[in-house]
This record gives structure tokens, sequence and C-alpha cells, in this order.
């Protein structure tokens, strides 16, 4: 068994695309991972029942996203919204509600899968009511791991609840992982592309620009993602986010830089042998795998020609370059309390860069600083419930925009 978490119920989970279409909930339906699995859906529309759409706030765009799909029920964050999105689903047939009460709800009724593609904390609650009521998961929602990852992965054991990466790594890591014992495991490699400013010394990346920032060379990703992948701390996140999916410790997890993005994740094994996935970097592949496991999805992607890619190299990271990365493994290793905060301060500083109050290089300092102060307040424990993960989160966040009023000082 790779995991008990990733894999428990693989050999009881019987294809649904055999005998009846697979029942999905897409919680953020409206972003990057949501049309990316909407538009899997859409290749092959008999093979699914789309259950539930969720969005934050544009209810016009969330109406015609259920449309399309035929959803039973839409659900919006900001209650604010909800006339519009009632209007724009008048004569569709299709619920309508709103609030982020009204989300976690809709995140438990029953189907046999749910896509966790909201972005940043708010996604913890829904996806946490989805492994509740039993449903498989296909994560795209790193913050819950990184947040609260023994909460998350001790509730989906308890539960016996499967929990399906679709973070192209970590999916291609599950993938490579599959029939070898964890314990045969001597590292996992979660591969980078190195982000838009790979070669880019500190000095001009004080004055890169967030334009330039989002401007990621492989992967069209929604804002937040796409800055993360440019300081790095997306892959910092991922370490995190592979220790809790896989259970390994900080020393089996490497990162390494390849350009192509073509090998998504390596397990080399203690024998000498590597197995690696590889694809053309496009996230309707891990989204697929996860819609059809345990099968092979039927929705034909985008075809991988090597001799066409012609090379494929890695390299390892700089964190003198890019020392997000040695913060989050800092984080890792000094427990929950400390990923949470880790991510809460990225998680402003982002919004403040992407906000242009802050430069790109101040987005590592604040989150450093901030997890430094919370670690003189003595947050010593992982969170153990939803409500210690998010009340730790906006102490985080209170914290990193503290510093942020004196930005100065960062
Ligand atoms: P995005 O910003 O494009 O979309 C986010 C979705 O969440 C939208 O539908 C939005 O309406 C909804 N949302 C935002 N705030 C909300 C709130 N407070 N309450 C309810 N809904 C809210 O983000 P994305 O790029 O699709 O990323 C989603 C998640 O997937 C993130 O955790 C990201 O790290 C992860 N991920 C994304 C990619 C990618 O290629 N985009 C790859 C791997 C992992
Ligand atoms: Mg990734």
């Amino acid at each position: 068994m790779v995991n008990a978490t990733v894999t428990a119920n693989a050999g009881e989970l019987v294809s649904p695309l055999v005998d009846r279409p697979r029942r999905v909930t897409i919680l953020g339906a409206t972003g990057s991972i949501g049309t990316s699995t909407l538009a899997v859906i859409g290749e092959r529309p008999q093979d699914y029942d789309v259950e539930v759409v969720t969005a934050f706030g544009n209810a016009e765009r969330l109406a015609r996203v259920a449309r399309e799909c035929k959803a039973k029920v839409a659900v919006i964050a900001d209650r604010t919204a909800f006339n519009a999105l009632r209007d724009a689903l008048v004569g569709s047939g299709i619920e309508a509600a709103a609030g982020s009460a009204a989300i976690d709800e809709a995140a438990a009724r029953p189907v046999d899968i749910v896509v966790a593609g909201i972005v940043g904390a708010a996604g913890l609650a829904p996806t946490l009511s989805a492994i509740r009521a039993g449903s498989t998961v296909a994560l795209a929602n790193k913050e819950c791991l990184v947040c609260a990852g023994d909460l998350f992965i001790g509730e989906a054991r308890r539960g016996g609840v499967t929990v399906l990466p679709v973070d192209s790594e970590h999916n291609a890591v599950f993938q490579a992982l599959q029939g070898h014992p964890i314990e045969d495991v001597d590292k996992v490699i979660l591969t980078a592309s190195g982000g838009p400013f790979r070669d880019w010394t500190r000095e001009a990346m004080a004055g890169a620009r967030p334009e330039e920032a989002v401007k990621h060379p492989n992967w069209s990703m929604g804002p937040k993602i796409s800055v993360d992948s440019a300081t790095l701390m997306n892959k910092g996140l991922e370490v995190i986010e592979a220790h809790h999916l896989f259970g390994l410790p900080s020393e089996q997890l490497d990162v390494l830089i390849h350009p192509q993005s073509i090998v998504h994740g390596i397990v080399n094994y203690r024998d000498g042998c590597v197995i690696a996935e590889m694809s053309t970097p496009d996230m309707r592949m891990p989204i697929a795998h996860c819609l059809a496991w345990p099968a092979r999805s039927k929705v034909a992607g985008p075809k991988l020609d090597l001799a066409r890619v012609g090379k494929l190299t890695f390299e390892r990271p700089d964190v003198d370059r890019f020392p997000s990365l040695k913060l989050a493994r800092t984080a890792l290793e000094a427990g929950g309390w400390a990923t949470n905060i880790l991510n809460a301060a990225n998680e402003v500083a982002v919004a403040a860069y992407l906000a242009g109050t802050i430069g790109f290089l101040q987005i590592a300092r604040v989150v450093e600083e901030t997890v430094e102060r919370a670690a003189v307040q003595g947050f010593g424990h992982a969170p153990a419930t939803i409500k210690d993960a998010l009340a730790l989160d906006k102490e985080g966040r209170r914290i990193a925009a503290g510093l942020l009023g004196r930005k100065e000082a960062v």
C-alpha cells in the first residue's frame, strides 16, 4: 500500500464509468482548475453528471457554467450575489444558494467525487465537509494540507476516504508509486519549471512587476498560484503537500528545476530504479486521471512527442535566489502550526504584491518574519480542528498585515 489515504479504496472502488455516469461536484468551478475540470467533462459528458458547482462572487459566470454542464445546484459564496445568481438561473431548473455555509452543505451532497478547486484557506471547510460525507476528493486545493494536513489526512483515514492528488507533481508521483510499498522509496522528487524568473538575478527580481510574475512559461493558472510559482513558494507548499499525501519526511522529498515541465514527478526507489510520469503540461491531464481513477481516462489528452521536445534538463533549485522554498521546508520541519502561518502570510503578501503595495522580494520577507513572530508567540501545535486551523490562519494574516502596515520594515 502506498499510503493509507490515497489508496485506501483502490481495490473497492469500481469504476462507475463502466455502468453509470460518475457524479461530480466542482468546488471553485469558475477558476482555472474548475474550467479545466469542465473541459474534461465536456469531452465526455456521457461519463459524468455534475451535481454542484460553486464560485466566489461572479454570479453571471457561475450561472453560465452551471447551465453548460447541467449542474443540479449552483452556490455562490458572496451572499450579495444571490439574487443575480437566482435571476440568471431562471427557467433552468438549477437550484441557487449563497453563503459559505451553503457551500459547505453542498460539498456534502452525496456524489462519487468532489473536485476541490477553491483557492486558499477558503477551501478548507468545504473540502473537509466533502471528506466527512465520504466522497472521494480530487484535491487541487493544496492549502488544505498546508494549513491543516494532519487534520485532513486523519479524517480521510478514519473515514476510509480516498484523496486523489490533482496537483500535477503529486498526481505524477501517485501514478509512479502504484504497486509499490512506500518503504521501498528512497526519494520522491517534485519538478518545478523555475517560473518566469528562473534566470533572473535578485536585483532584477526586486523590480519584477505583477504582470511579469503571472506570465508563467508553461502553465496557465490563477494569479495567486502563478506568483507562487515565480517565488518558488508553490514548490515549497507542494513539498508540504507531498509530506501529507505520501507520509514521507522532509529529507525524502526533493525538488528539481526542470524548465520543460514534461516530467512532473519522480520516484527514486531504494534499488536505484527510477519511475517518473511524463505528459504535456496541461492540468486537464491530472484532472482527467482523477475523474476516471482507478480506470484510465477515456478523454484523449494532448500527445507527448518527445522527439519534438528534444531535450529534458534538470538542475538543483537556487534557494539563495528563491528563499521561499527554504522557508517552506523549515516550516514543514517546525510543524503544522508553522506551515499554516506560512501559508496565511504568503496569501497576504501575494495579494499585496498583486495590488502593487509591496515588491516581489518582500513577499518572502513578510512570510519569514510572520513565521518568526508567530514562533515567539508559541503556537507549538498543529491545528486539530478547522476552527483551530482558521484561528491560526487569522493570526498569521493579522501578523502579516501588521508588517505590511509598516512595509519599510520588511
Ligand atoms: P482560481 O483563482 O483560478 O480559482 C479559484 C476558484 O475558487 C474560483 O472559482 C473562485 O470563484 C473560487 N473562490 C475563491 N475564493 C473563494 C471563497 N472565499 N469562497 C468560495 N470560493 C472561492 O484558482 P486556481 O488556479 O484554479 O487554483 C485553485 C486551487 O488549485 C489552488 O489551491 C491552487 O493552488 C490549486 N492548483 C491550481 C493549479 C492550476 O493549474 N491552476 C495547479 C495545481 C494546483
Ligand atoms: Mg503543481
